[in-house]
């Protein structure tokens, strides 16, 4: 088996203007942490290299 690949996904908030990012298997949409605005999509996505999920177990 392959590992996924996964995103860095960056998220701004067009309602308050928070910052955040979150790693997912594709360029989804997210969720405001602070005001609760749904279905925000990323201003940027960036694939992840395999070895940086490798690190976590061990
Ligand atoms: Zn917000």
């Amino acid at each position: 088996m392959t590992e996924p690949q996964q995103y860095l996904n960056q998220y701004e908030c067009p309602e308050c203007q928070n910052l955040w990012d979150d790693v997912w298997d594709s360029a989804c949409d997210d969720d405001c942490g602070e005001c609760g605005l749904r279905h925000i999509s990323p201003y940027e996505s960036t694939d992840l290299p395999c070895e940086a999920s490798r690190s976590a177990t061990g």
